[in-house]
């Protein structure tokens, strides 16, 4: 079987269209791992949902998608977050706060654990520290778990009892063995790590790989949507430098 992980759409189709059709042009896949954030920020809540909802999947909750539906607090979000959010909760279908209604906050799939912050605190908690990994570490009963939230991606390793971390960059193909790793696939609808293309890893079950990819998308495309919606002006420029 072969998993298209990724998460963070945050509304913006174009992103995810070219990461569909990226993995489509790589040999397709099964299903799709959806990490959660499928709306927030972009001009395309409603779209990203009903395409998502195309392909055989399971996704997670994050905290814009509970916030857009009214089942979470704005309030700490930060004020260009909060605006993004009210706009988004306007546009979205009955069909689409039923669907995010019905999202899990944490899943189990084959050897991983998925969530969108972390396995202690799913919705809230950002997993950048060696500190927060070490300790996130007993909360999760599979080999390894997936995360979303910081639209970073990265590797956390433990060996024994330390924790240790590395960029997951481009390009590479991480073998899964015996150490226990929380892996996050970057963000397709607004990485930030500096590199504005759109991230996600495919992840192989026969070959017990995870490929971490790279996708150029649109992105003046997506700008100037939200430019013609009113979205504030930050989060349409952060698209262009991946932060
Ligand atoms: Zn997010």
């Amino acid at each position: 079987m072969r998993y298209a992980i990724l998460g963070d759409i945050h509304g913006n189709l174009a992103a995810f269209e070219a990461v569909l059709r990226h993995a489509g042009d790589r040999g397709g896949f099964d299903k799709i791992w959806c990490l959660g954030d499928v709306v927030g920020y972009g001009p395309d809540p409603h779209e990203c949902i009903e395409r998502l909802l195309q392909f055989e999947h399971v996704c997670v909750a994050g905290n814009h998608d509970l916030a857009a539906i009214g089942k979470m607090d704005t309030a700490e979000f930060n004020p260009v977050a909060a605006l993004a959010c009210h706009w988004t909760a306007q546009q979205l279908a009955a069909e689409d706060i039923d669907y995010i209604q019905s999202l899990p906050l944490s899943l189990c799939q084959d050897v991983f654990t998925l969530v969108h912050g972390s396995p202690r605190e799913p919705i809230w908690e950002y997993l950048l520290s060696i500190e927060a990994a070490q300790d996130n570490f007993a909360h999760f009963e599979t080999n390894y778990c997936l995360v979303g939230h910081s639209h970073v991606p990265l590797i956390f390793e433990l060996t024994g009892n330390r924790a240790a971390y590395r960029m997951f960059q481009e390009g590479t193909n991480l073998k899964l063995g015996k150490k226990r790793l929380i892996i996050n696939p970057g963000g397709v609808g607004q990485p930030r790590d500096g590199d504005p293309r759109a991230s996600y890893v495919l992840y192989d079950t026969e070959a017990r790989t995870v490929y971490h990819y790279r996708v150029e998308y649109d992105i003046p495309a997506t700008q100037k949507k939200m430019a013609e919606q009113g979205l504030p002006m930050p989060l349409i420029r952060r698209l262009s430098v991946g932060w």
